[in-house]
């Protein structure tokens, strides 16, 4: 399972930073999650109880951060949200996007403990 594996280098750095700062466990985690990164939240949720547990996250509150998918054009330069990765631009009609926002899966931020 594609989100399993996401927890799980989720996990892997989490308990990175923990011995980095010899701190016991993690507080709080943010994490953001682009429109387009193709992660199932509710797969991410099971994923997530199955994969943090006995780990430096099992009891971290958890926030997710959707961000919504941007384009630019490479056309006329506008940039604009998109909701599909074959979505045209809203100016000039033309499907010639770079995408520069949405694919993200990242940790935003931790709270140590
Ligand atoms: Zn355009």
């Amino acid at each position: 399972m594609h989100e399993l594996s996401i927890v799980m280098s989720i996990v892997e750095t989490a308990e990175q930073k923990v011995r980095e700062h010899h701190a016991q466990t993690v507080e709080s985690i943010d994490l953001v999650i682009g429109d387009l990164s193709g992660v199932d939240r509710h797969a991410l949720d099971f994923a997530w109880e199955a994969g943090v547990k006995d780990t430096v996250l099992q009891a971290a509150k958890r926030t997710i951060i959707q961000v919504p998918a941007k384009a630019k054009c490479l056309e006329c330069d506008c940039e604009f949200q998109i909701k599909e990765l074959f979505d045209v631009c809203p100016l000039c009609g033309e499907p010639l996007l770079q995408i520069i926002q949405g694919k993200e899966l990242q940790i935003k931020s931790m709270v140590l403990n």
